[in-house]
């Protein structure tokens, strides 16, 4: 097969969603590293770049009049205002990626997945769950990012996104940072291997058969 495989191969969504502080960008970040070609959505936000941020890496940083004015235009797949500011996944980078045999990893949130798993319906959706409330309280306070305010925000959303959690086809717990990774890097290969995402392999398999019968 070598290099036709590419050919008859589309394109993995992953979705991954998790409530603040449970290492969703560290267990990302670890994925990407590991698999460079993967295809990453970067989003519209109308939220200022944080530390160093780059306009067009992290997200593309757009003013609210922008999203506003693309989001009724049709562009984005799915959308959401999360903590005050709107985030958005435009669908025709998303698309073109995709036909190219590209996998996609979508960092957003539960309300954008929602939206997404209608479109992406076939798509590998993960839900990273923390292993406490205690453990989620312990991890926002050491980041030191965040007030008290934010980090009882923070909670009271958790409690929220884990009650739609019950929807996603896995759940993967950050008890243990390596273990977590590990139960991420194998449902994503485990999405990779869906019939679905391999129209014409079999019938060129079968070929091989009435080539030589
Ligand atoms: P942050 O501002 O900390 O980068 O992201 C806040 C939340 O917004 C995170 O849960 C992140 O996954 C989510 N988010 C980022 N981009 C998008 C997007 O395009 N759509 C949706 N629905 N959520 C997003």
């Amino acid at each position: 097969m070598g290099q036709d495989d590419h050919k008859f191969r589309l394109g993995e969504v992953l979705v991954v969603c998790a409530p603040s502080g449970t290492g969703k960008s560290t267990l990302i970040a670890m994925l990407r590293e590991r698999y460079p070609d993967f295809g990453f959505s970067v989003s519209y936000t109308t939220r200022a770049p944080r530390g160093a941020e780059q306009d067009g890496r992290e997200y593309h940083f757009v003013s609210r009049e922008t999203f506003v004015a693309m989001r009724s235009k049709g562009a984005f797949c799915e959308w959401a205002e999360v903590h005050g500011n709107f985030y958005g996944t435009a669908t025709k980078p998303v698309e073109a990626m995709l036909h190219q045999g590209q996998d996609v990893l979508f960092d957003i949130d539960v309300q954008g997945a929602k939206q997404l798993k209608k479109t992406f319906y076939k798509g590998t959706f993960v839900f990273l769950l923390p292993p406490s409330r205690e453990e989620l309280v312990r991890r926002l306070k050491g980041r030191g990012t965040d007030s008290e305010e934010s980090i009882a925000k923070r909670l009271t959303n958790a409690s929220g996104e884990l009650a739609q959690a019950e929807w996603f086809d896995y759940w993967v717990v950050n008890d243990d940072l390596d273990a977590a990774y590990k139960e991420l890097e194998a449902v994503y290969l485990a999405g990779k291997c869906k019939p679905s995402l391999r129209p014409g392999i079999l019938d060129n398999i079968m070929r091989t058969w009435e080539n030589n019968g």
